[in-house]
């Protein structure tokens, strides 16, 4: 690998990469592979993860093609020096920033959305005119080797490669010096990659997971009830099956509200899913069997069975479980300290919805929170007091379609941000260009130093 390595290493040298031709040319080759071969995509999606083609659409297919032409509409802005000021002591001066890649970069992602989370990050390091190795995740074995044999056949492999495998494969990648690595995956792996990266000094951006909390506030009227639960269940159960980073992890609501939430909930489920859930083809299939097996186990617990209000039922061999609602499991359980990856919705009621600010604070740093709400003053508090990766009013999810918004964590839930101008940013290094006249100095800048030169 080494060597392989070393020759991509040589053909980054080489300024090939850095051409704005030879970038806008790989973003292109992206977009023709997704156009093209957008059946054969959805094939490999319904194949790992059983997700209908209009989510994986959405999801996946819709978002790359919607970030490579936002890509390919801003390169050119993107890849231009900025004007920077200056103080007074650098007069006829100038100052710039000026945009160059880092080198050879190394992604590795996960499998829940195992096209999207490949390629977004695959953009940004090609608009920043890096060469970069892929190594997509093995639990998803069709995206991961449709990626492997067909993409890599609309790309200049001389600059980027696609390796698949698993665990092991991705150590053995860990141990070579990278420019930087990408990292989309479990806090377990995050900090392995950390630790490897540390030995080269190579920056790291980890896109981890956690436990995003969605406030729904006692909403009045009939109407917003309806939106917010119709919103909460899409992007929960019609998210991947709740097998998202960035899916509802848990709900806070006040006790009296949390009936009626959950009369309203069962509806919208039942709408989704119709009365044979099990024979439904919408909502996306648990990725394995350890999955299944873990997510099962999630409920062994006796209390927390107690508090399931709806669903549950559970077929082992298609890998399908049943949106689950739970009120109040023990706060101790797996179920409110892990992240639970899955269509199990624990609800958890409060006496305020205000104490939801404390509730979340007690815990690590989510990657996002979503609050349903009307009140402007609690909007504020949730603004001001809470912090997460980020912060979506009256919806969920939604914040991962717009490039104009940072994704990524903080504290436990990740380092670093992409999408939109960010994933360029991510993989460049601006570099301070000064650019200063012979044609005068200031003498109190040049010693021998006396208490004048000090004053001034
Ligand atoms: P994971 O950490 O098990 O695996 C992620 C990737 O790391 C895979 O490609 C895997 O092969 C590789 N890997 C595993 N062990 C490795 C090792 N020792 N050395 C190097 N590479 C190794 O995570 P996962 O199960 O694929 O994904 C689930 C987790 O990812 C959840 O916690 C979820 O929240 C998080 N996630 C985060 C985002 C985000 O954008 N923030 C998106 C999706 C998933």
């Amino acid at each position: 690998m080494e060597s392989e390595l070393e020759g991509m290493r040589k053909y980054f040298k080489s300024g090939k990469t850095k051409d704005a031709s030879w970038r806008l040319s790989q973003l292109k080759g992206l977009l023709s592979f997704i156009k093209e071969k957008e059946k054969e995509i959805f094939k490999a999606l319904k194949e790992d993860l059983g997700k209908h083609h209009v989510e994986a659409f959405r999801d996946e297919v819709g978002t790359v093609i919607k970030s490579i032409n936002y890509a390919l509409k801003n390169l050119e802005k993107w890849m231009s020096s900025e004007k920077a000021p200056l103080p007074k002591i650098a007069l006829l001066s100038s100052a710039e920033l000026v945009p160059e890649p880092l080198g050879l970069v190394l992604i590795i992602s996960s499998w829940n959305f195992p096209l999207g989370l490949s390629l977004e990050p695959l953009i940004g390091a090609i608009a920043a005119g890096n060469t970069a190795v892929l190594k997509p995740s093995e639990l998803a074995p069709a995206t991961s080797s449709l990626l492997a044999n067909t993409l890599i056949n609309y790309l200049d492999n001389n600059a980027i490669k696609i390796i698949q495998g698993g665990s092991s494969v991705g150590e053995q990648l860990l141990h070579h010096k990278w420019d930087k690595i990408f990292f989309t995956g479990s806090a377990r792996v995050g900090r392995i990659v950390m630790s490897a990266a540390a030995k080269h000094l190579t920056p790291v951006v980890l896109e981890l997971g956690g436990k995003c909390p969605a406030v729904i506030d006692s909403l009045s009227s009939s109407w917003d009830k309806q939106v917010a639960v119709n919103r909460v269940i899409v992007s929960k159960f019609g998210n991947c099956a709740g097998q998202a980073c960035i899916a509802i992890d848990y709900i806070l609501v006040e006790k009296r509200f949390a009936s009626t939430l959950v009369e309203l909930m069962k509806v919208a489920i039942k709408n989704v899913l119709g009365d044979n859930p099990r024979e439904s083809n919408t909502i996306a299939r648990i990725i394995n069997k350890q999955q299944f097996l873990r997510l099962k186990n999630l409920l062994s617990n006796l209390n927390v069975q107690k508090s399931v209000v709806y669903g549950g039922s559970m077929d082992e061999e298609n890998l399908f479980i049943e949106p689950i609602i739970l009120v109040d499991p023990p706060i101790q359980s797996e179920i409110m300290t892990e992240e639970i990856f899955g269509p199990l919705l624990p609800i958890i009621t409060l006496d305020k919805i205000e104490d939801s600010i404390e509730f979340i604070n007690s815990r690590p740093k989510p990657l996002a929170i979503y609050a349903f709400t009307k009140s402007e003053p609690f909007k504020k508090r949730m603004i001001a007091e809470t912090s997460s990766g980020s912060l979506v009013f009256n919806d969920a999810v939604l914040q991962y379609a717009a490039d104009s918004l940072p994704f990524g964590g903080v504290g436990e839930s990740g380092i670093g941000k992409y999408h939109g101008k960010f994933s360029f940013d991510v993989f460049t290094h601006y570099k301070g260009v000064l650019r200063r006249s012979f044609l005068t100095d200031f003498w109190y800048r040049f010693p021998p130093w006396n208490d004048h030169k000090l004053l001034l």
